[in-house]
């Protein structure tokens, strides 16, 4: 059985005064049956941890370089992130691949780096407009997969979020029928690879989920929780996304 997951990717947006949004979080999701987790700027990361003590809401990072240390201006390693409280990570959001020209072996080497640091990869795939309209959106999607995903990934180290571009912050979300076609395809893509560890590895929605789409994305085939941008900011707007899972 899947435990259902929601993260939170609060994307370059939260500075301390933001910690409100955490407290008020952790007082509505003091034992949620769900997974959460809030994915601050990196900034933010030890502090979010440490705002939520001993509550059971995780935080994540939303990158980190593959290398553990070394001459890297302005990047974070897997093990920096996991000192700082982190237990996830986001990689290969679309917004890294395009402003960071991240490949799909970077984000492999990256998705390697959070297993050596033992946080669990969320890992984001997902079809541009042009190729969702040129019907290559399954080949896409495939490729990415395989090429972004380490022979490594199990259940516990790994979850899918598939995520179109087209979707992302837009306010246009698929029809569930797509985000089932999608998530059909990417288990069966996994099972290929990973056989019955297939099964436990969770997939995740993300694209413009809302209060009042959640509950419908959420009854699809194969989507077991969501990534959620904007609505992940303001805990009133994350809370009922939340409880539309619970
Ligand atoms: C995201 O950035 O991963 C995302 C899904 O954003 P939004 O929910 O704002 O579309």
């Amino acid at each position: 059985m899947r435990r259902k997951l929601v993260a939170g990717n609060w994307k370059m947006n939260g500075t301390g005064a933001d910690l409100k949004e955490i407290d008020a979080l952790g007082i509505a999701w003091a034992a949620p049956r769900v997974e959460i987790v809030v994915c601050p700027p990196a900034t933010l990361v030890s502090r979010v941890a440490f705002t939520l003590g001993g509550q059971p809401i995780r935080v994540g990072g939303q990158d980190c370089h593959a290398e553990q240390s070394g001459a890297h201006t302005g990047d974070v390693a897997a093990e920096m992130l996991a000192e700082a409280g982190a237990t996830h990570v986001i990689l290969g959001h679309s917004e890294r691949r395009a402003d960071h020209g991240e490949t799909d072996a970077i984000v492999h080497a990256k998705v390697e780096a959070a297993h050596r640091a033992k946080l669990t990869a969320i890992v984001c795939v997902g079809e541009s407009l042009e190729q969702r309209e040129g019907g290559t959106t399954l080949d896409v999607v495939a490729g990415q997969l395989a090429a972004s995903l380490p022979d490594g990934a199990t259940a516990q180290n790994t979850v899918v979020a598939y995520e179109p571009i087209w979707a992302i912050g837009t306010g246009k979300v698929p029809s569930t029928e797509q985000i089932a076609e999608v998530h059909g395809a990417i288990r069966d893509k996994l099972r290929e690879r990973f056989g019955e560890e297939a099964d436990g590895i969770r997939l995740l929605y993300g694209g413009s989920v809302k209060a009042d789409n959640a509950e419908a994305i959420f009854a699809t085939a194969d989507v077991d929780g969501a990534l959620v941008g904007g609505a992940s900011l303001k805990s009133t707007d994350f809370s009922p996304i939340v409880s539309a899972l619970e």
